[in-house]
């Protein structure tokens, strides 16, 4: 590696910050409970609704996803309230932590790790217990899976349960239509999809999930009180101090996926993930998972046998500055590699990708035909 290298941020998010939304969160800090302010915000909450899919209200918080997470399950559920949580990775294991830290009753679906949830065994549940609410993640990005929502939201739709769904590595690269399918609280963060750094996350909260949020017997709190939250926000505001240049930061990336266009801008996420994976397969690295509920956001791939993904990820980073990510769990850490295709990235990161990729596999003894990655990306990349 030479310093002259480029820094290549391929994570699952964090992801690259573009060069319009540097400049927006540069700017000098503005009031926030002056009019510059109430403008942006404004706007955010007004350009993010059809990513979301919705026509509910949508609030900004300053915390990263995980305090999107907890916010969100404060707000519906209180102590002894049961909620079921879907697991099929990472990340909906982390939900089902939080929900147990809180001291709700949780119950699970474990799923095989590489699948999507399935709505059936949703059915099967709910048609059984009282939950109060169920809790999916939209795409795992600890296995490069995205599960289908809507069949799960059309289940819980007439009931009294809440549909609380993770779009954290989702929304923005993967289609959501919340209304539509019937999600209630959708959380989202700044540094994935939406390009910006970390630090802020936004939420989504329909008129089923108001109804409970309004309750006063719910857990404990107060930061993250989606009451004082949707209240400020009638006013473009928030309860205490706004992440003035995050929200400005946001306000740019939705411009740039508005002038862009949604469907163009899920199309792109779609054809870069399909290069790059179908670059992977022609080295010798398979895709992870179920084919057909593969990630338009998030590239996993399995490491040949005699190779770590450990040497992989550290060999790309030292030879290249290609930071990509390795497995942060037990079932999967070594065996799979990890690319983020969300957010501000296009057809030449995919090639580099590769590029480096073979490079480094080649340097670690593994065998295949040199420029074959490359070469099935590109060809895709024409074709499609
Ligand atoms: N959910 C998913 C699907 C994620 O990918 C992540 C982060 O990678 C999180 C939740 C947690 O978000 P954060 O790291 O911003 O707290």
């Amino acid at each position: 590696m030479t310093s002259s290298q480029p820094y290549r941020l391929r994570l699952p998010g964090p992801t690259p910050v573009p060069e319009q939304v540097r400049q927006a969160i540069s700017q000098p800090v503005v009031n926030h409970r002056g009019p510059e302010f109430r403008a942006m915000y404004e706007q955010v909450q007004r350009l993010a609704k059809p990513i979301f899919g919705t026509e509910s209200q949508i609030i900004a918080l300053a915390c990263s996803g995980t305090g999107a997470m907890e916010a969100a399950l404060v707000n519906v559920l209180c102590p002894g309230e049961r909620v079921l949580v879907a697991i099929n990775g990472q990340f909906s294991e982390r939900f089902a932590a939080i929900a147990r830290a809180l001291g709700a009753e949780v119950d699970v679906i474990e799923v095989p790790w590489g699948r999507a949830v399935d709505a059936a065994d949703i059915e099967n549940r709910v048609s059984k217990t009282h939950y109060r609410a169920v809790v999916v993640v939209h795409n795992e990005s600890s296995t490069a899976i995205t599960t289908p929502l809507e069949p799960i939201g059309a289940l819980l739709r007439d009931r009294e349960t809440i549909f609380v769904v993770d779009s954290v590595s989702g929304l923005a690269g993967t289609e959501i239509r919340q209304d539509e399918w019937g999600a209630d609280i959708v959380v989202t963060a700044s540094q994935k999809a939406l390009m910006c750094p970390p630090g802020a996350a936004l939420v989504s909260i329909s008129e089923k999930a108001r109804k409970l949020i309004a309750l006063e017997l719910r857990f404990p709190r107060f930061y993250f009180d989606f009451r004082k939250a949707l209240a400020s926000s009638e006013k473009f505001e928030t309860p205490f101090t706004a992440p003035v240049t995050l929200v400005a930061g946001l306000k740019a990336a939705l411009e740039m996926i508005h002038t862009e266009g949604l469907p163009a801008v899920l199309k792109r996420h779609g054809r870069l993930s399909s290069a790059l994976r179908a670059g992977c397969v022609a080295i010798g690295l398979p895709a992870f998972g179920d084919r057909a509920a593969q990630s338009a956001t998030v590239v996993a791939v399995e490491v040949p046998q005699n190779l770590n993904g450990a040497d992989i990820v550290r060999l790309l980073y030292e030879r290249h500055r290609t930071v990509i990510a390795g497995a942060r769990n037990n079932r999967l850490t070594g065996k799979i590699i990890r690319f983020g295709t969300m957010g501000h990235i296009h057809e030449a990161d995919i090639l580099t990708d590769l590029e480096h990729l073979e490079d480094v596999l080649a340097a670690l003894g593994h065998s295949f035909r040199r420029g074959n990655g490359v070469a099935a990306a590109d060809a895709m990349l024409q074709n499609s």
